[in-house]
């Protein structure tokens, strides 16, 4: 009996061999420094910010250097799949227009070298674990959970490094005859890697963020194929189909690193050539005056619907995290600022090592520039788009009168120093709903310093009977407010206020917060003199009246 005899009653189906895949997987047509990158996320039913932070380098990295960058659906745990969870991945890169080239999703594949779903890949990795049995690299297992949880026990209780190696590799002792025996018994059994590494031993191995790190060899003969459903684990996949798929460059998590021996070893026992590595930091989220890992079930921002729900601008989001992926992100920005982020060079060594703070208030200030320099008609067709999915109010105000709807938003737009009090569409509604006659009922309103209501009736009937003309300039109307003041006792210029305070019962700008406050019941707005001119005499009469 021969491991071949033992392969083959593993996989009496497996017919093709090593070279039959092979040339299935054909070298890429790569020009110089072109790379190959994917997203290879599991489908467990949420785009965690992090895993849109390493679909984003991989982005990047393919469009500073050409190449390909394709997504794979990793979905060999099926303990932990979501239905329709690749959807919302796909949906999501979307969203961002972070599009792979390759791809399957829809029940439409595009590429060559596919399938990009793990579970449709079952015979390939059965080709090559029959590869490794035969070889003397790979033997089945029949230790069982209890035999695997004494072993460790007794590790620990002894003190010495847990795992599946060395003297503990019971099964590898067996000889084929007996694997044999067992499997016609039919004993369950897991398939493991041979491993030939010696724990004292260290390697070098590059990791493109970390630099060169000196790591002891890998001695755990791993599971490569799991037992109930013959799928593989984590570890074999990679090497399988970052190989088969030709990537250059594996981003992903940092919880990862320490597995990296293993996946070194392997690809080193089929002769096949190992990536670039780039691991990911953990993204950090700052509580007080501790820093803790951001959490899906903590942190809202943690996980991209999030961003979708409220309203950020697509590229806001994108920018916010090119801050954490690159250190340098910002000041290039601040210099290049009509650049894409697209021409920025992606370099992982400016990328933490240690962990990566993001920051919501970053991504508040990012996102007010970004929505600042809308046009009003960009902004418009932005946050209609998105009020009909997340925001019905702020739907039906726009669907009354689109033009009014516009104007609104071109209060101080579409000009040099424009209004930056907009996050995200979510604020819009918040921001305008005063714009809007049936929603100005049953106000409260803010008054400033001026809170007496006959005072304040007074001061808005002078107004509008003997100052208020839609035909002003904004210079005339203005000028008109400050006659306005000096005519009740309020001084018209600050400077002059200042030096004689006992002179005058205020300033001219208490005089405008009474006619701000009047006609949209806060303090602070945007242009006043824009708001009238919107609303016309009437309209203005007509909330003057209400007080
Ligand atoms: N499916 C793995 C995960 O979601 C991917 C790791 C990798 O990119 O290789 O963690």
């Amino acid at each position: 009996m021969t491991n071949k005899d033992l392969a083959n009653l593993i996989f009496p189906n497996v017919t093709k061999t090593v070279e039959d895949i092979e040339k299935m997987y054909p070298k890429r047509q790569l020009k110089e420094n072109e790379e190959v990158t994917r997203f290879a996320p599991s489908p467990t039913g949420f785009m965690h910010i992090g895993n849109f932070m390493m679909a984003l380098i991989d982005y990047i990295i393919v469009n500073n250097n050409g190449g390909v960058f394709y997504l794979r659906n990793e979905d060999t745990d099926k303990n932990r799949e979501v239905d329709d969870a690749i959807n919302l991945i796909m949906d999501t890169l979307k969203h961002y227009n972070i599009v792979p080239d390759e791809y399957e999703y829809d029940n439409k594949v595009v590429g060559n070298y596919g399938p990009y779903i793990q579970s449709k890949r079952m015979e390939i990795y059965h080709v090559y674990i029959k590869h490794l049995i035969e070889i003397g690299r790979a033997y089945p297992c029949f230790c069982t959970p209890e035999d695997l949880n004494l072993m460790r026990e007794r590790q620990e209780q002894t003190k010495i490094r847990t795992g599946y190696y060395g003297r503990f590799t019971k099964c590898r002792k067996l000889s084929v005859e007996e694997a044999i025996n067992k499997i016609k018994n039919k004993e369950p059994y897991v398939i493991r890697f041979k491993s030939n590494g010696d724990f004292e031993n260290k390697i070098w191995v590059d990791d493109l963020v970390k630099g060169r790190l000196h790591l002891s060899e890998n001695d755990i003969d791993d599971v490569i194929m799991k037992s109930d459903n013959l799928l593989p684990t984590y570890h074999f996949a990679h090497v399988i189909d970052d190989h088969l798929m030709h990537t250059t460059i594996v981003v992903r998590g940092e919880e990862w690193l320490p597995s990296v021996t293993k996946h070194i070893q392997m690809f080193e026992a089929f002769g096949f050539k190992a990536p670039k590595y780039v691991h990911t930091p953990l993204i950090l989220k700052k509580e007080g005056e501790s820093v803790r890992k951001i959490s899906k079930r903590k942190d809202k921002e943690a996980l991209m619907k999030y961003y979708e729900e409220v309203g950020y601008p697509s590229l806001a989001v994108i920018e916010s995290v090119m801050t954490i992926i690159n250190s340098n992100y910002e000041q290039w920005h601040q210099e290049n600022p009509d650049k894409s982020f697209l021409d920025f060079q992606f370099d992982p060594k400016k990328m933490s090592s240690s962990g990566a703070l993001y920051d919501l208030v970053k991504l508040e200030d990012i996102s007010k520039n970004i929505i600042s320099k809308m046009t009003k008609d960009e902004l418009y067709s932005k946050s209609y788009e998105w009020s009909k999915k997340y925001d019905n109010k702020l739907q039906s105000l726009i669907e009354q009168d689109v033009d009014y709807y516009k104007n609104i938003l071109n209060i101080e737009r579409e000009q040099e120093k424009p209004r930056k009090d907009i996050a995200k569409y979510q604020d819009i509604y918040n921001l305008i709903w005063y714009m809007y006659d049936d929603l100005f009922t049953d106000i409260s309103y803010e008054w400033g310093s001026i809170t007496d209501i006959s005072d304040i009736k007074n001061i808005l009937n002078i107004y509008i009977n003997d100052y208020y003309n839609d035909n002003d300039s904004k210079d005339e109307w203005f000028a008109k407010i400050k006659i306005l003041a000096e005519r009740l006792g309020y001084a018209s210029n600050m400077k002059e206020y200042k030096k004689n305070k006992d002179k005058y019962k205020g300033n001219v700008a208490d005089i405008a917060t009474v006619l701000r406050v009047a006609l949209t019941s806060k303090k602070n707005t945007p242009d006043l003199y824009e708001i009238m001119q919107l609303f016309g005499k009437s309209r203005i009469q007509n909330r003057f009246s209400q007080i």
